[in-house]
Order: structure tokens, then C-alpha cells, then sequence
């Protein structure tokens, strides 16, 4: 285990925070490192007091772990850093039994080459990559002998792209996005009814909060919960499959729609219950009246001007903020600006409400043009739950994306440009942890996968930093040869499911 200088120690926690086996603890001030310490050195690198070396010498029963660049030196009966190998009586073993089925929630069309032979889930790790990857398995489907090449691959080009479908306001597009005050990531442009973070990439990996960036990747593409904040001020509970929950508030709706949407879809319905609609939304806020739909059930604008900027007809800008619907629009009073009582009548009866129908208030134009809140009517109830129950659950979603176009490719076989075009060309097709992906065009293999299809649990990470992704590519036994595949390595699947007991 590492040595702590206890003069130069300062209790900062820094390597209790950072070590990825739990393995140091700061008592009164001074750093211990228990018998798990694997000498992966996370704490040497963040310690900066220089309080903490490791041993010059391999001590006895511990094993060097050469899976990746780190070289653990792993005590008996432990872990390495990646919580991956185990030394079991002096041998280092892969501590996941190999998954060979994918997760059943992925349905692939194409039986023959579209599913792996074997997931990479448990496969470990062969470095360096020039040599064979852990299980080159082969097996005949539709008459044609077909091969997966599967290996746990460290990706430093690697990221979780986190979609919270929400309109709540979680910060401008650039913010950065902090975990346990430390910076991970950053708000990303939205999509439609869904606010997005991406975490890593590359650059954070490898910068000073690299571990806990890795951490933080692989944490969320595991389904599992996860702490962010935006600009330190803004908390978000992120996890998979799960409603986000966005300063302590659960999220229940997703938008049906911006505010124009929701007019263009319940114009009719708007006309038989209100005079005047206003739907709040951050994007655009809806004014019924002088909507086109408003125009095509025959109504005209009824004089009310909502409270936010005009965009084209019916369809206004909302201001980003902290208030209805993400806007600036704090109660549903705020959002009628005036009231033109040239063209409107007092009595007219103005309903307000977001785009999950979710908040909602009805208001009567007085003859001064000011307006009172009243209670809902029947219509106007119905035409809000009616909006609210055309709303999707709201979630959090994580894509795992990363790069497998380098040195990985080793691994697969002798020709590493063979391999990219044969992904590209559709000839290889490239799984990770079971579930398809998307392969982004141009050069590289560059991936996205949505985590919840994969292998539970299937990312891990080691400590250069990179997230370890499992990998595999599925392609004939005649593609596999023509780009250099190591055909020599090729076992019939039936011998590893012997050799796994299945
Ligand atoms: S990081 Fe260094 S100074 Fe801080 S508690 Fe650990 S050993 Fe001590
Ligand atoms: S060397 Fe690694 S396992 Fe050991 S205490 Fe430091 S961070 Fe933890
Ligand atoms: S982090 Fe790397 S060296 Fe350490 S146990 Fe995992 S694969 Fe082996």
C-alpha cells in the first residue's frame, strides 16, 4: 500500500475523495490507507502536499495488474482501481462472469449480423491492444459463419450525454456543470421538450478533475443517481429511466409542446372552452386568438397582449428565468401583459396556463381593461386535463457516447483503417454492451449508445482516467478475414460457453 508522510500531510481528504477503492480515510487530520490500496496512484496525483508515494517494491502477494496503463499492484483477495480484477491467490481474474446475452429490452432486425455472438460485459481487457481482444468467438447463423470480437476498451474520447425532459430552467447553454463542486461538464443546446448536459469528453477526462469526471460517467450510464449542479447554484438528480428532479422538485410532465404547438393542437378545443388562451413556455409562448390555428376555427385577436416578445403571429418569445414554464412569468397573472379594450369585452373570459396543462388559471376581463382571477369553469378544467394527459412522463435519459477508432482497433486485427470502413460500410457492426449504436459520419468510429439498452452495469473505469466501455463487433467470418481479423484466435462460441458454464 501507498506510504503517507504524516508530517506533510495536511488532512486535506482530497485522496479520500478521489480514491477509487475507499481505501484512504483522513482521521484527525492525518491520511490512513487501509490493506485494499491497490497503488493505482490517484492519490499521489491529487495529493498536493506530496504526502504520499508509493512503495519502491512490489510487496509480497500482491500482483501486477497489466489490463491497462495504470498497473495496480493488487493485494490478495482485492481489487484493482477498476474494481474489474481480483488477485485471487496470486492470479489476476476478470471478477464478472463473461455476459453473453444481451439485455432483452434490445430487439435487433437483422438476427444474422445485428446482435453480438457474446456481449463484452466481463470480457477484461488485453493490453497493449496489439494484442488479440479477450474473446474472438464464432458461431453460424442463417448458414454463414459469423464472428464478435469483444474487449473492455478505456475510452478517454468518452462522454454521457443526459436528456431531462423538462421545461424547468437549469441555465443557459455553455454553463458548466459541477459534481461535488468540481467541474464535469456543461449545459448543451436544448432539444425539443428536453433540457440536455453533456458530461466529459476528452478534455475534462484528462484535465484536473479527471477521476471524478470518469466517476461521473460511468455512474450515469449505469443507471445509476447522480448529483450535478449548474453554475454551482442549480441542483439536478439525474438518473436513468427515473424523473429528474431539478432543485428538490420532481418533474412529472414533459411539454406537449412549445406554446404555439399546444394552440395548433387543441385550437378547437380552446374555442369551445375560453375566449383567449395563453400557453407559457420558454421557448414560445402561445396567444390562441391571433394564432393562425386560432384564425382557422374563426376567431379573431381578442385585444389580449401576453407578457413576453413577439415573434410572429400568435407566437411570442419567452424569456428564459426561474418561473412558469422556464420563463421569467413568476404567477399566471404575470403573463397577460394588457388588455386592448377596443377589441376586447369585459366579461371575456382568458385562460392561462403551461405547456403540461399542469398550472392553470382563468381570468375575466373587467370593463377598465384590467382582468380578476376566477374559478375554473367546467370547459376550462376539462381543456387543461385534456392538454395534461397528452403529456409523456417526464425522464432522465443517458447516452454513452466515446470513440473506439484508436488503438483498440489493434485488438480486432491487423488493419486498423479495414475495421473503421468495414463499421461504416455496414460490413462490422459495432455493439456496446450488447445494445446498438449509432455511428457518427465521417472518419473514426465514433459512437452513441443509449445506456439504458445495455448490459446492466456494463461501463466501468479505470484510472488514467477513461470510462472502460465493452465493445463488440459483429461481422462474417470472411469480412473478419479480408481486414486482417486474428483468425487465430477465433474459438467457437460453444467452447466459451463451456469454458463459462453455460
Ligand atoms: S491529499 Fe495529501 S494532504 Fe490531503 S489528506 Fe490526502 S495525503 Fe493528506
Ligand atoms: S493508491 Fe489508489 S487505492 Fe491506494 S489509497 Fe491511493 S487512491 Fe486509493
Ligand atoms: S485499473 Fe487498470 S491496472 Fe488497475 S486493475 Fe483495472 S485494468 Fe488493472
Amino acid at each position: 500500500m501507498v506510504n503517507v508522510n504524516l508530517e506533510a500531510c495536511k488532512g486535506c481528504m482530497l485522496c479520500e475523495k478521489n480514491c477509487p477503492l475507499d481505501a484512504v480515510h483522513v482521521v484527525e487530520r492525518k491520511a490512513v490507507v487501509d490493506e485494499k490500496c491497490c497503488e493505482c496512484g490517484v492519490c499521489t496525483r491529487v495529493c498536493k502536499f506530496g504526502a504520499i508515494s508509493k512503495p519502491a517494491d512490489l510487496s509480497e502477494g500482491y500482483a501486477v495488474c497489466s489490463h491497462c496503463s495504470v498497473q495496480c499492484r493488487v493485494p490478495l483477495g482485492h481489487t484493482g482501481a477498476c474494481k474489474r480484477y481480483t488477485n485471487e491467490n496470486g492470479e489476476l481474474v476478470r471478477n464478472r462472469k463473461l455476459v453473453m446475452q444481451p439485455s432483452d429490452k434490445v430487439i435487433y432486425p437483422d438476427k444474422r449480423l445485428e446482435g453480438p455472438i457474446t456481449t463484452a460485459v466481463g470480457a477484461g481487457t488485453n493490453y497493449p491492444c496489439i494484442r488479440p481482444a479477450p474473446h474472438i468467438v464464432s458461431e453460424v447463423r442463417d448458414g454463414v459463419e459469423c464472428v464478435t470480437v469483444v474487449t473492455e476498451a478505456p475510452l478517454s474520447y468518452s462522454a454521457a450525454v443526459v436528456k431531462l425532459d423538462t421545461n424547468t430552467y437549469i441555465g443557459e447553454e455553455g454553463d458548466p456543470v459541477y459534481r461535488d463542486g468540481k467541474l464535469v461538464g456543461m449545459v448543451n443546446t436544448e432539444e425539443y421538450g428536453s433540457k440536455m448536459i453533456a458530461v466529459g469528453g476528452a478534455n475534462k477526462l484528462t484535465g484536473p478533475d479527471g477521476f471524478i469526471v470518469a466517476r461521473t460517467i460511468t455512474e450515469l450510464a449505469n443507471g445509476e443517481m447522480v448529483e450535478l449542479s449548474v453554475n454551482k447554484k442549480i441542483k439536478i438528480q439525474v438518473q436513468a429511466g427515473k424523473a429528474p428532479v431539478i432543485n428538490g422538485v420532481v418533474e412529472s410532465k414533459m411539454r406537449i409542446g412549445c406554446g404555439s404547438a399546444t394552440v395548433g393542437l387543441f385550437a378547437k378545443k380552446m374555442k369551445a372552452a375560453v375566449d383567449e388562451c395563453i400557453v407559457i413556455d420558454h421557448h414560445v409562448v402561445g396567444l390562441f386568438t391571433e394564432h393562425l390555428a386560432g384564425a382557422d376555427v374563426g376567431m379573431e385577436w381578442s385585444g389580449v397582449v401576453p407578457n413576453a416578445r413577439k415573434s410572429s403571429r400568435g407566437r411570442y418569445f419567452g424569456e428564459h428565468g426561474e418561473g412558469i414554464g422556464g420563463t421569467t412569468i413568476a404567477t399566471p397573472r404575470d403573463a397577460i401583459k394588457s388588455v386592448d379594450m377596443t377589441r376586447a369585452k369585459a366579461g371575456m373570459q382568458i385562460l392561462v396556463l403551461n405547456t403540461t396543462g399542469e398550472i392553470r388559471a382563468l381570468f375575466e376581463v373587467l370593463p377598465d381593461g384590467d382582468v380578476k382571477e376566477i374559478p375554473m369553469t367546467e370547459k376550462a378544467t376539462a381543456l387543461a386535463d385534456d392538454i395534461m394527459n397528452n403529456c409523456e412522463q417526464s425522464l432522465a435519459s443517458v447516452m454513452y457516447t466515446g470513440g473506439t477508432g484508436g488503438s483498440a482497433r489493434g485488438g480486432v486485427c491487423s488493419k486498423p483503417l479495414a475495421i473503421t470502413r468495414a463499421v461504416h460500410e455496414g460490413k462490422a457492426v459495432l455493439t456496446i454492451g450488447g445494445a446498438p449504436t449509432y455511428i457518427l459520419p465521417g472518419g473514426g468510429i465514433d459512437f452513441i449508445v443509449d445506456a439504458g439498452k445495455m448490459v446492466d452495469k456494463g461501463v466501468t473505469w479505470v484510472p488514467t482516467p477513461a470510462t472502460v466501455a465493452p465493445v463488440e463487433y459483429t461481422m462474417t467470418k470472411a469480412d473478419y478475414d479480408a481486414i486482417g481479423g486474428h483468425m487465430g484466435a477465433v474459438r467457437p462460441m460453444d467452447e466459451l460457453r463451456r469454458e463459462f458454464g453455460e
